[in-house]
């Protein structure tokens, strides 16, 4: 039997063959899957996860797609969308499948009076992404406010508490082990003291988003973390390195990096351009598509970037993709 054909039986027959992955993504770039499948509930996902184990076919587990680069050439084995988009909130308390668009949620807990969850307005993609990578924005994260995580790890189906996730910069657990699989998750926020307040950040959220990053171009988000500087010194030859004026400060975030588009945009990268794709004008951690870019032009941009910034800075800073390279 094809593994195509066993997929079909043993998963479901809305198994499809060799489906455009750019129309699954943010960036709209990327070849297609091999096998792909839209799981509409956890169950689904498992089974698809076990089956193609058992098959030993190659497999790949994603969200929303906004902050993956697919290759040109595609994805061998089955991909598995997480289609699974339902969530409820009972008091200050979350329950949220994976697939569940983070921003939608994000907007629904602040129209239920629910506070802490406001930085998340605006980031596309869905929960069980955002708990992988950890997202975060204005000083939130995800590790924040997420009280346990329904899992597949490693073959079981386990519940995992917030200490189990291993949660860092832009990091997790889930990131570090290719077996574990975000099903559903649990959050907990406040009971917002001021609900119209908590409505006026989101807006203000928004529309700051709008101002500084090219919302309107397809787009993977930061393409880089920030860079966390390891020595004093290092600091200091920021001042040299990108020749800064005596009055203007390096920016720290709360977590004690540089963020990356301020190094691009010091380093006069901005409108960089290698084919259809270039560093964005509006904010420099962004890469752009006009629409007809490839893959390609995106791993030859992002090494001119950190090639450029690593001979500026005498080899100290050498910045590391935050958007995953899939099917290369
Ligand atoms: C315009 C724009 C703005 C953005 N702003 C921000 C921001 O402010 N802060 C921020 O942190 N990010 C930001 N991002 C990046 C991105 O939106 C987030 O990282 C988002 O949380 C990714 O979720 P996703 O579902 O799209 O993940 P995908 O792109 O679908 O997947 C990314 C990775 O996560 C894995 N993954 C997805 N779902 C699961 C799951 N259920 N279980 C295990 N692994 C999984 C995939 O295998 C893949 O490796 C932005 C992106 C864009 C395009």
């Amino acid at each position: 039997m094809s593994h195509l054909s066993a997929l079909r039986e043993r998963v479901s027959s809305e198994v499809k063959e060799g489906e455009p992955l750019a129309k699954h993504t943010t960036f709209k770039i990327g070849g297609a899957a091999e096998y792909f499948f839209e799981a509409k509930n956890a169950d689904d996902a498992v089974r698809a996860v076990r089956v193609a184990g058992e098959l030993g076919i190659p497999l790949f587990l994603f969200g929303g797609g906004s902050n993956m680069l697919v290759s040109d050439r595609g994805v061998t084995g089955l991909v598995i969308k997480m289609a699974n988009r339902g969530f409820v909130i009972e008091g200050n308390v979350i329950t949220a499948e994976a697939g569940a668009p983070t921003g939608l949620v994000s907007m629904r807990a602040s129209e239920a009076g629910l506070t802490g969850f406001e930085w998340a307005v605006g980031v596309p993609g869905t929960v069980g992404g955002a708990i992988r990578g950890n997202a975060g924005a204005y000083g939130g994260e995800m590790k924040d406010s997420v009280i346990s995580v329904r899992a597949y790890k490693d073959g079981q189906v386990v519940t995992l508490r917030n200490a189990d996730c291993g949660f860092g910069y832009r990091d997790s657990a889930f990131k570090r082990n290719a077996g574990w699989f975000v099903l559903s998750a649990t959050l907990e926020l406040k009971l917002a003291a001021d609900a119209e307040a908590s409505k006026a950040q989101l807006r203000k959220n928004l529309l700051d988003r709008k101002e500084k990053q090219p919302v309107e171009f397809s787009t993977a988000g930061c393409m880089f973390t920030n860079w966390r500087p390891e020595r004093p010194e290092q600091l200091a030859g920021m001042r040299k390195w990108f020749d800064l004026d005596k009055d203007e400060k390096v920016p720290l975030t709360s977590q004690g990096t540089i963020p990356a588009g301020w190094i691009i945009d010091r380093a006069q990268l901005k409108g960089t351009k290698v084919g259809h794709v270039q560093v964005s004008e509006k904010h420099g951690n962004f890469f752009v598509s006009d629409g007809q870019a490839k893959a390609d032009d995106v791993v030859a941009l992002t090494a001119v970037l950190k090639t450029r910034i690593r001979n500026m800075t005498d080899g100290n800073v050498q910045l590391q993709e935050e958007v995953e390279y899939v099917g290369f």
